[in-house]
């Protein structure tokens, strides 16, 4: 059996007959980064017991380490893009391993996969395997070609959480970093999943922030959801809001 809740933008749990893994935590709000949801979980003190924590890049809203360091039991294991070991060390927790893409690690039962990702700094997704389950974390990556190799390795993927909100920084040229809802589900047509649940699209810089800093289109599963329905109908997608679990059954 495996479940899904989203906590917050691209921050997930996944319980794998009841080893649970947290994606991307992020469980603080500060100037120019707001949720723009309800997040499921107030502090870190209220999550449930987790087999291991996987975290994509290094960004705030993805590596909230401080609000992390609330999490009680400090010996969870955690597997992580290159460069980030030593945060999570800093914020308490001496078990982690750094992967680059196609290295794996075991966080409790699940097998964790690193796979390749595009983004503003060194970022990997994950393919996570428990339960006879697969599932595929897109954190905030770009749709870049190196994706399509994650479809080629693994044919039958039972869960797809990917990013939608094609965010741009105007500071840096209007560079888009994120896939957006078209390229994600383009992708989705690729990697073939049975289930796909959209991440990464109501968070917000603010009124001024969104002005001065970011790009994005704000709060439309229902894009991802009607370009699925065009180029990857045998994908079902189910718009999750913080909270409420989904079931995946086999
Ligand atoms: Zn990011």
């Amino acid at each position: 059996m495996l479940t899904v809740s989203r906590v917050v933008h691209a921050s997930v749990l996944l319980d794998f007959g009841g080893a649970r893994i947290l994606t991307d935590p992020w469980l603080s709000e500060r100037r120019f980064y707001y949720q723009g949801e309800q997040r499921s979980c107030a502090t870190a003190a209220d999550l449930p017991e987790l087999a291991g924590i996987v975290i994509s890049h290094e960004h705030y809203d993805h590596c909230d380490l401080d609000a992390l360091a609330a999490y009680p039991d400090k010996s969870v294991p955690f597997a992580v893009a290159k460069g980030i070991a030593p945060r999570v060390r800093a914020a308490g927790f001496p078990n982690v391993v750094e992967l680059d893409p196609w290295e794996s690690t075991r966080l409790g039962p699940v097998e964790v996969i690193a796979t390749p990702a595009s983004h503003g700094v060194t970022e990997i997704t994950f393919v996570l395997r428990a339960d006879g389950h697969t599932v595929y974390f897109g954190a905030d990556t770009r749709r870049v070609d190196e994706l399509d190799e994650i479809a080629q390795r693994y044919s039958e993927v039972d869960l797809a959480l990917l990013p939608i909100n094609g965010l741009r920084i105007r500071p840096l040229g209007n560079r888009q970093e994120v896939m957006d809802a078209t390229e994600a589900a383009e992708f989705t047509s690729v990697l073939r999943p049975r289930l796909a649940v959209p991440i990464h699209y109501a968070f917000t810089g603010g009124p001024v922030g969104d002005r001065l800093m970011v790009k994005t289109v704000r709060n439309r599963p229902d894009l991802y959801r009607d370009a699925t329905g065009d180029l990857a109908p045998d994908t079902t997608v189910h718009v999750l809001p913080p909270g409420q679990l989904l079931a995946v059954e086999h």
